[in-house]
């Protein structure tokens, strides 16, 4: 019992100083720990100040960029990479891209082509631009007056075929524009679109200011402002006699990528007898009849 219990204490003080080793060892591995803690967090620090010290020369040529693509549209001011940086970036590059509403370049007309001219999204007119001369069609409906004796005889020639070509909406002055493409911003704001992205989808169902070829007093909407519109005999007709006339269908299904429009079987654009017949007769790889656009880019 004796050597049991000297080996008991023996044993007593073996595990103490096992115990003693041990607690130096945790203090070792603590003291490890706490080098490698310190160690880790230098590092992190110092990564952390890399980062800051190389943010500014790889933002600043984006920034360039989105500038320089935007002042190759036009000479005017672009839009701020303020507005653009709140928006997503696949949006931001399309917002600096052709369809920005904002940066258009100026159309002059030319007296010698003046039925060529072309307004779009890209190419607006002056600011409160007015035609030189407007004349009543019917009732408060007008055009330019060198383009309505054209809707005139075209009215005429429809009328003895049967189809009825009833002006639905022609010049629209800058402001009446102006207020028609603003309620529809604010449409799409409404639904949750932020201001670019709101400015660029109002844009493809009103034309902004200036953009619309109803504030230079050169188009029609013939009968309504409808799509139903292409099921009418009147449709039919157009499609198939209005370039005799200088008339052609400004914005069809397959370009609105290239007219930034959406289709609009009712809206007649005068450009002439010579370049109506060339577009009515001009045919793009897919088949389809070319656009405005298009033409004066080969002609
Ligand atoms: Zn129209």
């Amino acid at each position: 019992m004796q050597n049991l219990g000297s080996n008991n204490n023996n044993n007593k003080h073996n595990h103490k100083n096992r115990k003693t080793k041990k607690s130096a060892s945790a203090k070792l591995f603590l003291i490890a720990v706490l080098i490698l803690l310190s160690a880790f967090l230098a590092v992190v620090c110092y990564a952390l100040a890399s980062k800051d010290d190389n943010k500014t020369p790889s933002d600043t040529p984006e920034e360039n960029q989105t500038t320089s693509s935007s002042t190759g549209e036009s000479t005017t001011k672009p839009q701020t990479t303020a507005s653009a940086t709140s928006i997503p970036e696949t949006t931001a590059s399309v917002t600096t891209t052709a369809k920005t509403p904002s940066a258009p370049g100026i159309v002059k007309i030319d007296s010698d082509n003046w039925e060529l001219t072309l307004v779009n999204t890209k190419y607006r007119l002056p600011d409160g631009f007015v035609p030189e001369k407007l004349l009543t069609v019917v009732n408060d409906c007008r055009l330019d007056s060198r383009v309505v004796p054209h809707y005139i005889d075209m009215y005429n020639a429809a009328l003895n075929d049967g189809a009825k070509l009833t002006p639905f909406s022609g010049y629209r002055s800058y402001e009446v524009q102006e207020r028609n493409y603003n309620n529809k911003i604010n449409y799409y704001r409404g639904l949750g679109y932020d201001k670019t992205e709101a400015a660029v989808k109002a844009a493809t169902v009103i034309m902004p200011p200036g953009s619309s070829e109803h504030n230079l007093g050169f188009a029609m909407d013939i009968v309504t402002c409808d799509t139903w519109f292409e099921t009418t005999t009147e449709f039919t007709w157009l499609r198939e006699n209005a370039y005799k006339y200088g008339f052609i269908m400004r914005y069809a299904k397959e370009k609105t990528d290239t007219t930034g429009v959406i289709y609009e079987p009712w809206h007649w654009r005068y450009v002439g007898v010579k370049a109506a017949t060339d577009i009515y007769q001009t045919r793009d790889a897919n088949g389809v009849e070319i656009c405005l656009e298009e033409y004066l880019e080969i002609n």
